[in-house]
């Protein structure tokens, strides 16, 4: 039985010092919250420093990155590997956002060979998909959804203890512009997406945590977090300060 999942992604805020402070001041809060799992995605060159902090806390806190590059090594300007990640000792690798598929260009396929690459490493890939409002609008919010999901899974393979983990983040509803998704919604396309990864895994599927993200927030989390086929909760803005993040913890 996987622990409900509890994480945030920074996207591109805090200096060091403030994600250092971040840090000290969320590991003792969240030992009060033994039944979740927490996470924290801040940028590539805090890293170092914010592993170091949770290692002399010898907290259970998990590390992530926001993106990797899928090769070892090369000629590939600006972009971080696996092998570099992997010395920092970090837990997680964030993949398609929709912020990196809308200005960044990421597609299904790069998606996939990231994940690949991520779990070959030994990271958990965190494998981000979701759907344009147009999508929603013309009702293949599914088959966009399918699509997505099947292809950054190929060749992917589930075992037991499941290594790698699904947010469902609607682009409609993530950030300052973000629109927060019914609650009657998010069952449907999580259900849904259940019965996806059945059909790719078996009962291995059943496993795989499946968590919800966009415009997660004080008055809403508890709705999502009761959903059969939520595992866990992927939050912005609500978590960037740690005492918001554990008046959420509380409601979940
Ligand atoms: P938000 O961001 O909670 O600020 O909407 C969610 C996300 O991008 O993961």
């Amino acid at each position: 039985m996987n622990k409900f999942l509890l994480g945030t992604n920074w996207k591109m805020n805090k200096t060091l010092t403030e994600s250092i402070q971040y840090t000290n001041d969320l590991m003792p809060i969240i030992e009060k919250y033994p039944q979740f799992e927490f996470f924290i995605i801040p940028s590539y060159t805090h890293l170092w420093k914010i592993k170091e902090t949770i290692d002399a806390q010898k907290s259970p806190l998990k590390l992530g990155a926001q993106n990797m590059h899928q090769e070892d090594f090369g000629q590939f300007t600006g972009e971080i590997s696996p092998v570099m990640l992997k010395e920092i000792g970090l837990d997680v690798i964030e993949l398609g956002h929709s912020e990196r598929r809308q200005y960044f260009n990421e597609t299904d396929e790069a998606v996939n060979q990231k994940a690949l690459a991520a779990l070959k490493h030994g990271f958990i890939p965190l494998i981000c998909i979701g759907e344009q409002l147009a999508d929603k609008n013309y009702g293949v919010s599914k088959e966009m959804l399918a699509k997505q999901l099947k292809i950054a899974l190929k060749d992917m393979p589930a075992n037991a203890i499941s290594n790698f983990w699904i947010a469902y983040e609607p682009v409609w509803a993530i950030g300052v512009n973000g629109i927060p998704a019914e609650t009657s919604y998010v069952e449907e396309i999580h259900n849904f997406l259940r019965t996806v990864l059945i059909d790719l895994y078996g009962t291995i599927g059943q496993e795989i945590p499946l968590l919800f993200g966009g415009s997660v927030n004080k008055n809403n989390a508890s709705d999502y977090a009761r959903l059969e086929n939520v595992d866990g909760l992927f939050i912005g803005r609500s978590a960037w300060e740690p005492d918001l993040f554990e008046e959420l913890m509380v409601l979940v």
